[in-house]
């Protein structure tokens, strides 16, 4: 009870404050109890306007990053969607509220395996996890009509812009290991395009196609 309060303030006033409008975002936002996505001893600050960590040295992005990517994907209910970077299960389980399917990737076995156990605790059905380095994406599965990458890269993947379908929305951090610029990809007849969405911090995409393991 008190966690659904803590919720509807989040998105007043952390989403709809700073210009979330997307209905399908601030419901599934509403609706995902996201303070059984930390340990127990953070979920009370779980609704904060904050990052917190997820143990590994990982962290769950702020509300407000999770709604703005979101919302730049530009989703609608029968879209499949790939996610690289599962870490607490957050983010996939919103995207899990929106469209019909979400595929999504993580490097760190105990995430995945927390992430997995939660997913199937809460009923998110729909969601379908893959222990690998996402950074080659999810070929057999692929073309995704949204990709979303929740770890900066120090460049945009070839690999993964290739598994985007027509009309397909990417969005990922892209820079420095410290700072990176939040990047909306999409692809159409003429190609490829690309706008910055403004500065943002992630922890690092680590693969053959991110940054080495070190
Ligand atoms: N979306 C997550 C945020 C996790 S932080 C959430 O809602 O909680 C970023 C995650 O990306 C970390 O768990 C990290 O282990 C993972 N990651 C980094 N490089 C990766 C790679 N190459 N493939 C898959 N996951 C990766």
């Amino acid at each position: 009870m008190r966690y659904t309060t803590l919720r509807k303030k989040m998105v007043k006033n952390q989403l709809q404050a700073r210009g979330i409008t997307d209905p399908l975002v601030l419901n599934a936002m509403e609706t995902v109890p996201r303070h059984l996505f930390v340990s127990e001893a953070l979920a009370d600050q779980a609704y904060g306007d904050f990052p917190l960590p997820i143990g590994e040295r990982q962290t769950i992005s702020q509300p407000i990053i999770v709604a703005e990517m979101t919302q730049a994907l530009q989703l609608s209910k029968n879209d499949r969607v790939l996610e690289i970077g599962t870490g607490s299960g957050y983010q996939a389980a919103v995207l899990s509220k929106i469209v019909s399917r979400v595929y999504t990737i993580e490097r760190i076995h105990s995430l995945l395996i927390n992430a997995r156990k939660l997913f199937d605790e809460l009923h998110y059905f729909n969601i379908i996890t893959k222990y690998s380095d996402g950074t080659c994406g999810w070929r057999d599965q692929s073309p995704f009509d949204a990709i979303i990458i929740t770890a900066g890269a120090p460049k945009i993947p070839k690999i993964i812009v290739d598994q985007l379908a027509d009309g397909g929305r990417m969005v990922m951090p892209v820079g420095s290991q410290h700072l990176q610029e939040l990047i909306l990809i999409q692809k159409d007849q003429n190609g490829i395009s690309q706008t910055n969405l403004g500065g943002c911090r992630f922890v690092k995409l680590v693969g053959e196609h991110g940054w080495p393991n070190a």
